[in-house]
């Protein structure tokens, strides 16, 4: 054990060809990982594409069927658990109610040889600004207090790196935004790796330095999240993020005839970068990320669809119009409510080309 809270050596995890086979079911198929030294990265993806059992694999609660983990360049594949120096974070924060905030953070250190216990349960309580509840019982603590001193619990035992699984998925909303915060904060501050296991997308955006995005098993792209919601890698990863999710529609949809729309199996718009044609909401332009890649060199082009309004749905700080586009549905987001669209009115929808995702038939995305 190292004298300082963030430990000094490399804590790189690697996955190589790295699968976890039940039966004739594999969960994880053939994964390519790297997680950065220091990288805050989320597993995201729907139930069951393998995101818990690849972070049981990291912890070595499960024996991958084929391939290598590796961590700061040392093979772990065979490691024990508790030989491996990680801390892995459960749902459920359980504290010990008869204990005080001190026995709490002091009982993970009892079974180490640690020799600094009184020192390092400072460092950790300063960290989180739970110094002065340091005598107090968990029943005479709010729920927030709670969750400090459960974080703590990890923290103080100072591993390599935190392996988290749906942690906060047990609190209610308002307490699981603050505790997402100050997750991200404790893990700049500490510069621990991590790896965080979740199915909500919006906690993924928040805290991750990387997302990799898992579906049945496969890893399908690795990015910031800048990167896997402005360029995703296929049409699975298009679909996952966002909300409303991305519009995706037949290419016969499109009014024009547009050749560089030839090739493509199925086109895909965000609701966010689709128009009305001459109303009061429409930019000039696309967003900053449609404006960032017309300066690339982007195509400068309009498209425009033909579409009947089917539902307007009013949400406090937007409007939501979906239409019916030659069968295909297209959901738009406005900032205000653009004028004279009422369900079964006929409009020209319009949208940038360079905000246009195109996909081959393996749903894999046609670089621009
Ligand atoms: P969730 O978000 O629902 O936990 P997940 O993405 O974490 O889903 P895993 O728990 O990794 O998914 O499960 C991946 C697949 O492996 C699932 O089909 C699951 O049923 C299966 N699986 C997981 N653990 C076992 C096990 N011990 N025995 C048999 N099958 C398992």
């Amino acid at each position: 054990a190292t004298d300082a809270l963030s430990s000094d050596a490399n804590a790189e995890i690697r996955l190589e060809g790295v699968t976890k086979r039940f039966g004739e079911l594999v969960a994880v198929d053939e994964l390519e990982l790297t997680i950065r030294d220091g990288e805050f990265l989320v597993l995201l993806g729907p139930s069951g594409c393998g995101k818990s059992t690849t972070l049981r694999m990291i912890a070595g609660l499960e024996t991958p069927s084929g391939g290598r983990i590796s961590i700061g360049g040392e093979d772990v594949t065979e490691t024990l658990p508790q030989r491996r120096e990680l801390s892995m974070v459960f749902q459920s924060y359980a504290l010990y109610p008869h204990k005080s905030v001190r026995g709490n953070l002091a009982f993970p250190l009892a079974k180490m040889d640690v020799e600094n216990v009184d020192e390092r349960i400072h460092r950790t309580a300063e960290l989180l600004e739970i110094d002065d509840l340091l005598d107090q019982k968990p029943g005479q603590l709010s729920g927030g207090q709670r969750q400090r001193v459960a974080l703590g619990r990890t923290i103080v035992r100072e591993p390599r790196a935190f392996l988290m699984d749906e942690p906060l998925s047990n609190l209610d909303a308002k307490l699981r935004v603050q505790t997402r915060s100050e997750l991200r904060r404790l893990q700049q501050q500490l510069g621990t790796t991590t790896v965080y296991v979740t199915h909500d997308q919006e906690e993924a955006m928040s805290l991750a330095d990387r997302i990799a995005v898992m579906n049945n098993g496969e890893l399908q792209q690795v990015g910031t999240p800048k990167e896997v919601y402005e360029q995703p890698a296929n049409e699975f990863v298009a679909g996952f993020l966002g909300e409303p999710p991305m519009n995706f529609f037949a290419p016969e949809c499109v009014v024009a005839d547009e050749p560089a729309l030839a090739n493509a199996a199925t086109l895909g718009i965000r609701p966010e970068d689709v128009r009305v044609a001459g109303s009061a909401g429409e930019p000039r332009s696309g967003g900053p990320a449609v404006e960032e890649r017309r300066a690339d060199g982007g195509d400068p082009r309009t498209i425009e669809l033909e579409g009947e309004a089917v539902v307007v749905e009013p949400l406090g700080n937007a409007y939501e119009i979906e239409f019916d586009c030659g069968g295909d549905s297209v959901t738009a987001r406005f900032r205000q409510r653009p004028e004279g669209i009422d369900p079964g009115t006929t409009a020209t929808l319009r949208f940038p080309a360079a905000a246009l995702h195109r996909f081959d038939e393996h749903g894999e995305v046609i670089d621009r």
